[in-house]
């Protein structure tokens, strides 16, 4: 596992990968949510690059960027025994280099949602991506169901700038009582961590609802609103019962359909979501 953090040692070590390459970049503090991504660029591709960087640009100023959890020994001890080719971890200066003023932006899917609660999130992301695209020259790029509006920003914004690969979305991981992983579930006290199975179970019972036959939007997004209500520890940011593809409210479900939340437990902001249909 080649271990580089320059842009001209990670350009050395990419010109030495033959055939498909994969990408699956990631801010770091693994779980095995991240590590199912790996192995599905693995299961496609003939290499797979892993980034790990904590991208200063996508966290807004009352969040959580100093405080986000980073351990790069065991990241790399967990990557190791995969066989991952290559681990790029650049620095902030690498990334944005002194005066820097360029920002790729996704417009109408980045405003409702995620975007409209954490603003210019997604500029910062979708800069990143795009800036770890042409770095590592992959044919396709492994991104999180867990972050349904960040993939469908990602996708969007492949397709708009040409980027010559595939985007791929791959399925939520999650912990054996149904809470999704992420690196941020490490903030939860002990009581935290029993009450946010509230996301899985609100969206749990909006899909039960929706197989029972109800297609009013409204009383899905009101059936979430009421398993996260119950639960005291838990304070609801939104709740979206969403076109899949343009992510906006629905009045009637018809087709494809996105249920998200954003929920905080104490100062921790969780989100997660379910397609339906
Ligand atoms: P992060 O390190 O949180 O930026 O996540 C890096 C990638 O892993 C993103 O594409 C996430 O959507 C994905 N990811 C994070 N958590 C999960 C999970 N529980 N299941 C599947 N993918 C995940």
């Amino acid at each position: 596992m080649q271990i580089v953090t320059s842009l001209p040692d990670l350009r050395t070590a990419r010109l030495s990968l033959t055939g498909r390459v994969g990408l699956v970049p990631t801010m770091g503090y693994l779980h095995e949510g991240h590590l199912s991504l790996v192995r599905q660029s693995q299961a496609e591709c003939d290499h797979t690059i892993v980034t790990i960087f904590v991208n200063p640009t996508q966290f807004g100023a009352n969040e959580d960027l100093s405080k986000y959890p980073r351990d790069l020994e065991r990241d790399l001890s967990l990557l190791r025994p995969l066989g991952v080719d290559v681990v790029w971890t650049p620095s902030p200066e690498i990334m944005y280099p002194p005066g820097y003023q360029t920002w790729v932006e996704v417009e109408a899917l980045t405003h409702p949602l995620e975007g409209a609660m954490r603003p210019g999130h997604f500029r910062g992301v979708t800069t990143v991506v795009a800036k770890l695209f042409n770095a590592t020259q992959p044919h396709k790029a492994y991104f999180g169901q867990k972050d349904a509006q960040q993939a469908a920003v990602i996708r969007r914004m492949a397709v708009d700038l040409n980027f010559p690969l595939e985007v791929v979305v791959c399925p939520t991981t999650r912990e054996a009582d149904g809470l999704a992983m992420s690196s941020r579930n490490k903030y939860l006290n002990e009581a935290e961590r029993k009450a946010a199975t509230v996301l899985f179970r609100a969206l749990s019972a909006a899909k039960d609802l929706y197989e029972g036959g109800e297609r009013d939007a409204e009383k899905i997004r009101a059936k979430m609103t009421e398993v996260l209500e119950a639960e005291p520890l838990a304070q609801m940011q939104y709740v979206s019962c969403a076109d899949y593809d343009t992510l906006e409210e629905l009045d009637v479900v018809k087709g494809k359909a996105l249920l998200s939340m954003a929920v905080f437990l104490g100062k921790t902001r969780l989100i997660d979501n379910f397609v339906l249909g």
